[in-house]
């Protein structure tokens, strides 16, 4: 019979060399409940934390895609996260079959991912392949590009970290998310005139190369479809198809979304100008039917509430309507420092987007899209202040807004009124 001393002291040596100890070649083993991750990273403390994020994530990702959890109960991933790649080669932790890739890479339940100068990036790279070999797991594929990195990015985008990580979260600002970089990218192309359209986005062929770019947008497109009620049942179905890579998949989505699409469209194209750190679904869903009824010519109200976006007048405006209309009331836009309070016209010392802050703005929003062009220009916005006269040339949407940064409308007070007449 062994003494207890030798028994704990044993056991203790077990776990060292089981749980954290470097083994021969230098390099960290960790594991946790879904992940056995190896890695050269420096630090105990983000080892600790990314193997404690990865198990936060996995069971909100089980949630999100409604599978079952005993289904899932064994469920792991072998990760390497790597500083220096050569060093998993000369392991031959890296098969000769895994390609080059910039940031990381998935393959059944296995994933490879270089460390990034930021501690978020890293971890929001390991998430975004596990999303992959969960989806591999759970559907046989992950489906074409858009869908596979829109969906990986969603469930990988994420606040907090370890055992505190929420997954599925548009970033608050640039400093939760260093080297992150896709709202820098997208806002690059909204200046280029270069932001994709949805037809685009859902026809992106694999790219190893990594482009955030891509990566961004198709995330977009994964968060417009998931942000309505509406598409919420198609967008879910989809990740049944994810065997299927080809244009069937693309097809199946567009059958069942249907007569929604020219408004998807619409969506699109509102979304895509401003999507950016802080914006928030609960704000920023566009109120738009292809049932809203076509203007009589009765003059009608719209209010436009300051602490939300693009609200729409509910109706859509004939081709040829020559419309008159006036603006009154007063909102308090509230910043840190002191609130604003302004008119219509907007605060003219204060700007955002090369317009007065507050200002209130009017985008005439044509009911048809071309969906197959290649990209979406600028919103048509129309220069409203107190009072204007406008020619509607097609069939569109009024939609109103109060100008303001996406991020800071949640302290955002009071409404404008905005009276239509012929
Ligand atoms: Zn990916």
């Amino acid at each position: 019979m062994m003494s207890e001393t030798r028994v704990v002291f044993l056991f203790a040596v077990w776990v060292l060399a089981v749980v954290s100890a470097a083994a021969d070649d230098g390099l960290t083993r960790r594991d946790g409940q879904y992940v056995r991750l190896t890695t050269d990273l420096a630090s105990e403390e983000e080892v600790q934390r990314l193997v404690e994020s990865f198990d936060a994530a996995v069971p909100q990702w089980i949630q999100f895609w409604n599978l079952s959890n005993s289904d899932f109960a064994s469920f792991q991933v072998d990760a390497c996260v790597m500083r220096d790649p050569e060093r998993f080669k000369r392991q031959g932790l890296i098969p000769e079959n895994v390609p080059d890739f910039p940031f990381g890479y998935a393959q059944g339940q296995q994933i490879w991912v270089h460390a990034q100068p930021s501690e978020y990036y890293t971890r929001h790279l390991m998430l975004h392949e596990g999303v992959h070999c969960l989806a591999f797991a759970a559907f046989g594929g992950a489906g074409p590009t858009w869908y596979q990195e829109g969906t990986a990015e969603l469930l990988a985008t994420h606040a907090g970290t370890g055992t505190e990580l929420t997954v599925n979260r548009i970033p608050a600002n640039r400093q939760e998310v260093p080297y992150w970089g896709r709202f820098k990218r997208m806002a690059q192309q909204r200046r280029d005139g270069m932001i994709p359209s949805l037809s685009t986005v859902m026809g992106y062929q694999p790219d190893l190369k990594g482009n955030v770019g891509t990566y961004g947008w198709s995330w977009a497109a994964a968060m417009l479809l998931h942000a309505y009620p509406e598409y919420r049942e198609a967008f879910f179905a989809a990740a049944k198809n994810g065997r299927t890579v080809g244009p069937g998949f693309n097809r199946r989505l567009e059958r069942t979304l249907g007569q929604q699409l020219p408004i998807l469209a619409a969506r699109w194209q509102v979304m895509s100008q401003d999507l950016d750190y802080g914006f928030d679904w609960s704000r920023e869903r566009v109120n738009l039917s292809i049932d809203d009824p076509i203007w009589d010519g009765r003059s009608l109200t719209a209010t436009v509430a300051a602490d939300r976006g693009w609200q729409s007048a509910g109706v859509r405006v004939p081709r040829g309507a020559r419309l008159r209309l006036k603006a009154s009331g007063e909102v308090t836009l509230a910043r840190t420092t002191r609130p604003w309070i302004s008119q219509p016209r907007g605060i003219t010392f204060q700007y955002h987007r090369g317009r007065p802050l507050g200002q209130l703005l009017l985008c005439v929003l044509p009911n048809a899209t071309d969906f197959d062009a290649a990209t979406v220009g600028p919103l048509p916005m129309v220069e409203l202040s107190d009072e204007a006269s406008i020619d509607i040339p097609q069939f569109s949407w009024l939609l109103f807004r109060v100008n303001d940064d996406v991020g800071k409308l949640e302290d955002n007070r009071g409404h404008y009124e905005v009276t239509v007449s012929r």
